[in-house]
């Protein structure tokens, strides 16, 4: 299990590069000097991005993955990714979450893949197959306002609600499938100088554009500009990251690509006292999976909660081996 893990997470992504790669240099515009991959990934943005990610992962691997620890990261995710750009500082400018994840999973497909668009599916992919969602978990801002938002309802005692994984599952994939069909046949769309530009479904409600704090043009305009975030935020005291399960298109990727990520979460069930405390106390659908030894989990964010949770018996951990 643990070779075949190995194995499927190096062929994945030895498959998907190439194909990044070539859509990239399909995607870049003739007259402009092509940015090499290394060149883009070699930016401190996601330099500082692999580098957050893989020592979130150090910390779950390690046991410690505290809420002292966890809090100033997720701080620092959102600061870093969502806040900075806006800054006038300059060493932050570089920092500007664009493309956003949702970018550079559909605006890719409408448009073709712009080296920028490669870099972040590809650290995306990367940090998901190192995994689990390591990006989503512990990168993105968007996560982290998430994350935060539901840690603070705990901390307030909010009951909050547990997602049916198959209705998630349900409205994100249609979502993305009337942006393939709506904007990917130019339905939806914008004349400019009499082209016809398709536009992309996901725009009006991409909460990463609440990280853009330049002036509106009206009060309607910025209301509409910051609702997707101010939503999210709020959904996210009473539901475990509501944008991550319903809208976002990378979510449903890293989906897909966490089922065979190197590190997960393990249990080892024979230090299992089915006392059912890690299921009341964590956010996600995952975890009821995870004791049944679910071929297909739902998302894991990494976010540790359900180790925290089993403190007496110790029984969950982060690793390569699945169950026992
Ligand atoms: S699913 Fe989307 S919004 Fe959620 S953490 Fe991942 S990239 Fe960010
Ligand atoms: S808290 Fe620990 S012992 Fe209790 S059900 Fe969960 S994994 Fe098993
Ligand atoms: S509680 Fe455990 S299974 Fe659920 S998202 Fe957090 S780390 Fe993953």
């Amino acid at each position: 299990m643990k070779t075949k893990r190995i194995i499927l997470s190096l062929a994945t992504a030895l498959l998907m590069l190439p194909a990044l790669l070539s859509a990239a240099q399909q995607g870049q515009g003739k007259g402009r000097a092509a940015a090499t991959f290394l060149s883009v990934l070699g930016r401190p943005k996601y330099v500082v991005m692999l580098a957050l990610g893989l020592i979130a992962l150090i910390l779950l691997l390690t046991k410690k993955m505290r809420n002292g620890i966890k809090i100033p990261l997720l701080l620092l995710s959102t600061f870093l990714f969502g806040i900075a750009a806006n800054l006038p500082i300059k060493v932050f400018k570089s920092f500007s979450m664009h493309p956003s994840p949702v970018c550079a999973a559909t605006k890719s497909i409408l448009y073709g893949f712009g080296m920028p668009l490669v870099v972040t599916l590809a650290v995306i992919v990367v940090l998901t197959l190192v995994g689990p969602k390591l990006f989503c978990g512990w990168v993105c801002p968007v996560g982290a306002v998430q994350e935060l938002a539901a840690m603070l309802a705990d901390g307030l005692k909010i009951k909050r609600i547990k997602w049916n994984f198959t209705f998630s599952q349900i409205v994100r994939t249609g979502l993305f499938l009337a942006f393939a069909f709506v904007s990917g046949k130019g339905i939806y769309h914008t004349v400019v100088e009499g082209q016809k530009t398709a536009l992309s479904i996901y725009d009006p409600i991409n909460a990463f554009h609440g990280f853009e704090f330049g002036a509106q043009p009206s009060f309607w305009a910025g209301l509409l500009h910051y609702l997707p975030l101010l939503l999210t935020i709020v959904l996210a005291f009473k539901v475990y990251r509501p944008f991550c399960h319903l809208v976002c298109p990378v979510g449903l990727l890293t989906h897909w690509l966490e089922q065979i990520a190197l590190f997960r979460v393990t249990l080892r069930k024979s230090d299992c006292t089915d006392c059912g405390v890690c299921t009341a106390e964590t956010p996600c659908a995952a975890v009821p999976e995870i004791l049944k030894d679910a071929k297909l989990r739902p998302d894991c964010f990494a976010c540790n909660a359900c180790v925290g949770a089993c403190k007496s018996c110790r029984a969950f951990s982060f690793g390569i081996k699945r169950t026992s």
